[in-house]
C-alpha cells in the first residue's frame, strides 16, 4: 500500500474554551492509503490542548516511518499492520491510518462501514452540541446561536473554569436560560473540578436537570468518584482519563460511563475494543470528538449505533469544513449509503488543498 499526508488548518466558528485553555483552530492532517487502485481517507486531529506544530511534526515522521515498513503490506493484512505501527504515542495519527483503511475496505467491498459491521442507523442518539467556557453575557449569545442555527436537542456545556464553581453556575444558568425549555443538558468538567467543588456542583446540576456530568476530577483521582457517586442520580462519565480498553477495568466501578474518542484511542479497531469492554463492565459509552472535520466525524458516526450517547459536533463548529460525509439530521449525525465511511473532499480542484497525489510518505 501507499500512504500520502497532507496537514490542513481548520478555524473554528467559536473558539472552544475549556477548564484547560482556548482552541480558537486546529492544525489536522489527512491521510490516504492507496491499495488495488482504490483510495481510503484517514484524519489525524490534535489529541489535546498541548497540541503544538512540534507534535504535528513527530506524527508526520511517524507516519512516513509507517509508511516505509507498510510499502508492500496489502490493506488487507489489518492483522500485520497492526503489529508493524506503534501507536501509544501516536493515537490520532493511527486512528488516521485505521480509518483510512477502514475507508478502503468499504469502497473495495462497495458498502459502507456502518452496513459491514451490521449496525442499524435507527439506534444512531441524538448528538449533543457544546458550549465553551465564556462570561455569562457570551454563553447566552452562544447558546442562542447554536440553537438557532443547529435546533440541538442536547447541550452539553463546559465547567470547571479556574475562576471557580461561582463562574460555572453563573455560566450555566446563563446556557440554561437563553435556551428553549425542552432540551437535554450535560455538562462537561474536563477535569477542572477538586473533590469539595465537584461535590457542590454535583447536587447543584442535578437539580437543574442535568444527565450526565463528564470527568468531573483531574485523571489519577478516579477513586475520588465513589464519594461522588453515593446517592447523586447524576451519572458519572471518564474521558480523559480513559483512553484505550485497557484503561476501563481498573476505574469501571467508579463510573455510569465513558467517552470513546477515535483521536484518544487510535481509530476505530480500538474504538470497537472499548465498546466490548465498557459493555462487559455494564458501562454506557459515549462516541465523542476532539477538533476534526467531517472526515474523522463521519468515520465515528459510522460507529454511533453501539453507542448510547453521541458527542459528534466539531463539525459544526468551523468556519469552513474540507470534507462532506455525515449529515445532520434531526439531531442526528448520520453516516450516508456511500461505501466506505462515505466521505468526499470539499474543496475545488484549484485550492492548494490534500488529493491522492499529494506530497507526502
Ligand atoms: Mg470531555
Amino acid at each position: 500500500m501507499k500512504i500520502t499526508i497532507h496537514p490542513f488548518e481548520l478555524r473554528k466558528r467559536h473558539a472552544l474554551t475549556i477548564s484547560r485553555g482556548t482552541i480558537p483552530s486546529s492544525q489536522n492532517l489527512c491521510l490516504m492509503v492507496e491499495n488495488e487502485g482504490i483510495v481510503g481517507w484517514g484524519e489525524m486531529a490534535p489529541g489535546s490542548l498541548t497540541a503544538s506544530p512540534e507534535a504535528l511534526s513527530k506524527a508526520q515522521t511517524a507516519i512516513l516511518n509507517w509508511a516505509g515498513k507498510l510499502q508492500g503490506v496489502s490493506a488487507w493484512d489489518r492483522q500485520r499492520i497492526e503489529s508493524l505501527v506503534d501507536f501509544r504515542e501516536f493515537p490520532g495519527a493511527l486512528a488516521a491510518l485505521d480509518m483510512a483503511l477502514y475507508d478502503w475496505l468499504g469502497k473495495r467491498l462497495d458498502q459502507p462501514l456502518w452496513k459491514l459491521l451490521g449496525l442499524d442507523l435507527q439506534r444512531i442518539p441524538r448528538t449533543s452540541l457544546t458550549i465553551g467556557m465564556n462570561p455569562p453575557p457570551r454563553v447566552r449569545e452562544i447558546t442562542r446561536e447554536i440553537v438557532s442555527r443547529l435546533n440541538p436537542s442536547i447541550l452539553k456545556v463546559k465547567l470547571g473554569s479556574p475562576e471557580g464553581i461561582e463562574a460555572d453556575r453563573a455560566m450555566f444558568a446563563a446556557a440554561q436560560e437563553s435556551a428553549p425549555s425542552h432540551l437535554k443538558w450535560r455538562v462537561d468538567a474536563n477535569g477542572g473540578w477538586n473533590l469539595a467543588s465537584a461535590r457542590e456542583m454535583i447536587p447543584w446540576l442535578a437539580g437543574r436537570g442535568v444527565e450526565l456530568v463528564e470527568q468531573p476530577l483531574p485523571p489519577g483521582q478516579e477513586a475520588s468518584l465513589a464519594q461522588l457517586s453515593t446517592g447523586s442520580q447524576v451519572p458519572l462519565f471518564l474521558d480523559e482519563s480513559v483512553a484505550t480498553a485497557r484503561d476501563i477495568p481498573p476505574v469501571a466501578k467508579f463510573i455510569q460511563g465513558i467517552n470513546l474518542k477515535l483521536m484518544k484511542c487510535g481509530g476505530i479497531s480500538e474504538a470497537l475494543r472499548i465498546i466490548h469492554t465498557a459493555r462487559a463492565h455494564q458501562l454506557q459509552v459515549m462516541i465523542g470528538c476532539m477538533s476534526e472535520s467531517s472526515l474523522a466525524i463521519t468515520a465515528g458516526a459510522q460507529l454511533s449505533p453501539l453507542a448510547d450517547q453521541a458527542d459528534l459536533d466539531s463539525h459544526l463548529n468551523l468556519q469552513q469544513d474540507p470534507f462532506q460525509g455525515a449529515t445532520f439530521v434531526d439531531g442526528r449525525v448520520m453516516p450516508s449509503q456511500r461505501s466506505g465511511l462515505g466521505t468526499f473532499p470539499n474543496w475545488r480542484a484549484t485550492d492548494a488543498a490534500p488529493s491522492p497525489n499529494a506530497s507526502g510518505a
